[in-house]
């Protein structure tokens, strides 16, 4: 095959590699996606925030997805035993978006990659990365395997490496370095949700707590199906022994709110498990390349920030590369890195302080502060750089002295009992 030379390649046609190509697209480069799978493929991630509807919007792929009658999800309802703590986008400290999806993303991301294709992008499916080589001047070379096996290069002058747990870059470039959070493990499925309740009760996205670190997630589709999947130390999802099917419904039996709506309910494959999810790098950019969505970090699927990161991320590093290749300055480390880590770091405390019980006290405290709620439900919805919210500024101090006024609080009035 013939060699190709064109600006910027996209490695992945996630969420991330489809706003990067849609936008560099929408501004006139020559660009070119390589995806290994064909689509559409499994993947995991399908609990959207707010945020991203920004970036979908933004790069005119908004319209598109809303043709597609996805579950509208306009929240999230967390319970531990008898306590409910319900959040709306609606009543968020931050101005935005007040609603998202929750869709199964084989459809997902195969709705992205038709339209993109419908616009003219040049997607190569069933095209592997094998190797990637960087002139001194950051263009490179990159190596593509198709699916007869045969090998052809890729020359341009930027590339994002959007290709999730793929870690392309990470893996060819030594830039791996451990997550800073814990070693978690998830065993997830699909099911036929033949027991499905009427109303809300039936297509609310739920988090149920089974234990401080463990916990299920809820997330019905409107096709009938519903997502669920246990997160917890891989210790204890390893405690369950037996076939993934066998496994998965002897968690589902911790489930208070859960077991009997969906214990009869058929399993369409069998539980898939990640371990040790949660993904950090060295640098996210370098000279001729920056790293998006799950390539670049990923934290844990508890506050579902996965998709909109990867969204977030792509649509930044694309608008500098835009700039860059127009022979304007890009301080990458201020404008990209700095940036994302910012954010990353707020949800990294949320996470953090999620698996030490600190977030679960806040959420579950009774009455309610109307004022921390809303400031609280900003950061879930991924309204995580406005530091105009206490909860973004002061994240890494202040959930932890709420939980513990709060604990405090609750000690003073056993004793006075
Ligand atoms: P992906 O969607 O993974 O896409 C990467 C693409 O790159 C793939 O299609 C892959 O085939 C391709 N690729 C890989 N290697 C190569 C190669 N060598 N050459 C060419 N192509 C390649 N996020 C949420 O937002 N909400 C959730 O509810 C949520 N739940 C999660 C639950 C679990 C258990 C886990 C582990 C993650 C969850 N996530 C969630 C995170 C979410 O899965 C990711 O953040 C998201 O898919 C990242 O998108 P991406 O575009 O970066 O990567």
């Amino acid at each position: 095959m013939d060699d190709i030379t064109i600006d910027v390649l996209i490695i992945g046609a996630g969420p991330s590699g489809s706003v990067a190509a849609a936008h560099l697209f929408n501004q006139g480069l020559s660009i070119k996606v390589v995806e290994k799978s064909k689509f559409p493929r499994f993947v995991i991630g399908e609990s959207l925030i707010p945020r991203c509807m920004d970036h979908f919007d933004e790069v005119g792929l908004l319209d598109a997805i809303k043709q597609a009658d996805f579950e509208v999800k306009t929240g999230a309802r967390f319970i531990k035993g008898d306590a409910v703590c319900e959040f709306d986008f609606k009543e968020k400290f931050t101005k935005g978006w007040d609603w998202t999806w929750q869709l199964p993303r084989a459809d997902f991301d195969k709705l992205l990659t038709d339209e993109l294709e419908r616009k003219g992008v040049d997607i190569a499916f069933e095209n592997e990365v094998v190797d990637v080589v960087f002139d001194s001047d950051g263009t490179s070379k990159t190596t593509v395997k198709n699916k007869d096996g045969e090998q052809y290069s890729i020359h341009a002058k930027f590339i994002i490496d959007s290709s999730g747990y793929g870690r392309v870059l990470p893996r060819l470039l030594d830039l791996d370095k451990p997550s800073s959070l814990g070693k978690h493990a998830s065993l997830f499925t699909h099911v036929k949700d033949t027991n499905r309740p009427e109303g809300k009760e039936g297509t609310l996205i739920t988090f149920d707590i089974i234990n401080t670190e463990s916990w299920l997630w809820v997330i019905p589709f409107s096709n009938g199906n519903t997502s669920i999947g246990f997160v917890g130390p891989i210790d204890f999802i390893e405690s369950f022994k037996g076939t993934p099917s066998e496994r998965f419904n002897e968690m589902l039996k911790l489930s208070d709110h859960y077991a009997e709506r969906f214990k009869d309910s058929p399993l369409l494959f069998a539980p898939k498990e990640i371990k040790n999810y949660s993904k950090a790098v060295k640098q996210l950019y370098g000279k001729g390349y920056a790293l998006t969505g799950n390539s670049a970090e990923f934290l844990d699927p508890v506050f579902s920030s996965g998709v909109t990161f990867a969204t977030e991320s792509a649509l930044l590093a694309s608008k500098l590369i835009v700039k860059e290749l127009n022979n304007e300055q890009v301080d990458w480390e201020v404008d990209y890195s700095d940036y994302i880590k910012s954010g990353v770091s707020v949800f990294s405390t949320y996470v953090k302080e999620w698996y030490t019980g600190n977030l679960q006290t806040l959420f579950f405290h009774q009455p309610e502060n109307k004022a921390n709620k809303e400031q609280i439900c900003a950061v879930l919805a991924g309204y995580v750089w406005d530091k105009s919210n206490p909860f973004v500024s002061k994240h890494d101090r202040l959930v932890k002295s709420l939980a513990y006024l709060i604990a405090m609080e609750e000690e003073r009035d056993a004793q006075s009992k």
